[in-house]
């Protein structure tokens, strides 16, 4: 795994003895998954890859798992193909989650079970379930650690200049993580201890298509050009993830300017170092081998029948997830954690894709 373009993989892989969450006690030998994942924009897809194909061998299950770096017609095409080799679920980890009514209408024609993995689903009513860390909890973790990292390192004053950044707009997941943020800073822009220098403060004038770090650096750079002149301090920095917030601190760092309280998302190798270093205030844990193994235990248990299978460790939403509107997807959550220096060893201990 790991190279770079579409890969096509089947499951006949041996059993490699890896770490897997997915028992062979769960059954379900032979059951027939396609997996669609999105394009490489951050570790944890690369990592989540590995881990399906190794889930997938311990369960002896036949899985076709296949990326889509080609963006979201490609992944039409690969759902299609799924669906045409008689799979009885796909699991789903869209690049444009609205873009793939067509596909889901068939699979739900073809009596496919479908779910939703990490990112939503939307414009469609053809998905019967969503598994994905608590991603609006994402982003007020992110919120709260702006804050409270703009009052450890910044605590020289009680007022602060800061910039926000969003993930892609074809990602549900960019405006659950800047809602979420959002709701921790609003009440702290509207009474003046946050200020926005560039004054872009909606989700449409901040995201970053394609989750780009080239876009950030570049709006970055403008910004830092026009906004903070001379001795103008930028103190802080939302950024939705790892790749976006180191792309954001390059940028300060290569205007000479002092570094910004920077946050970010899954505790990708290099941003967990800076995190260690506090070059990066934070990051999140989101750990990618319980989503995996969950997935495939859910994908299992819904092949065999069973439609409300419990999970343990996840939580169950019925109501709050919707892939369009008036139609619920039964949610599954796994809880995300934030990381600082102060705990990241603590976090990671039990990580062997981190530790070190
Ligand atoms: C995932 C994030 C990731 C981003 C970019 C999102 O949908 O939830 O973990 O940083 O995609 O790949």
């Amino acid at each position: 795994g790991g190279r770079g373009g579409a890969t096509e993989e089947s499951g006949t892989a041996p059993v490699d003895g890896a770490e897997s969450g997915a028992s062979a006690a769960a059954g379900g030998e032979g059951t027939k998954i396609g997996i669609a994942l999105p394009k490489k924009t951050s570790q944890n897809w690369v990592e989540a890859e590995e881990m399906f194909k190794a889930d997938c061998a311990e369960a002896k299950l036949d899985c076709t798992i296949q990326f889509a770096d080609g963006g979201a017609a490609e992944q039409q095409n690969q759902v299609a193909a799924m669906i045409e080799n008689g799979v009885q679920v796909l699991i789903i980890g869209a690049v444009d989650g609205s873009q793939l009514g067509t596909q889901l209408a068939q699979a739900k024609a073809a009596n496919i079970k479908v779910i939703a993995y990490d990112r939503m689903l939307t414009n469609t009513e053809d998905v019967d379930y969503y598994i994905a860390y608590d991603n609006f909890g994402v982003g007020q973790l992110q919120g709260e650690a702006l804050l409270n990292g703009l009052k450890e390192k910044k605590g020289d004053k009680d007022k602060w200049t800061i910039e926000l950044i969003a993930g892609s707009p074809d990602d549900a997941n960019s405006l659950k993580f800047f809602d979420g943020a959002m709701d921790v800073l609003k009440p702290k822009i509207d009474d003046g201890t946050l200020t926005i220098g560039s004054g872009q403060a909606e989700f449409t004038q901040v995201s970053t298509q394609n989750w780009d770090p080239k876009n950030v650096q570049s709006r970055m750079d403008t910004i830092l050009n026009s906004t903070y002149p001379g001795d103008e301090v930028m103190d802080g920095v939302l950024s939705p993830n790892d790749t976006l917030g180191r792309a954001a601190i390059t940028s300060v760092e290569q205007a000479g300017k002092p570094l910004p309280v920077v946050t970010g998302q899954d505790s990708e190798d290099e941003s967990v170092t800076w995190v260690v270093q506090e070059k990066q205030y934070s990051t999140i844990y989101k750990d990618t081998r319980a989503l995996v193994a969950n997935a495939v235990k859910l994908a299992i248990a819904v092949a065999s029948g069973d439609d409300n299978p419990e999970l343990e460790g996840v939580t169950v939403n019925e109501t709050e997830y919707e892939s369009t509107e008036g139609h619920p997807v039964v949610a599954y959550l796994l809880t995300p954690q934030i990381v600082t220096s102060e705990n990241a060893a603590e976090v990671y201990a039990n990580d062997e894709h981190r530790a070190g």
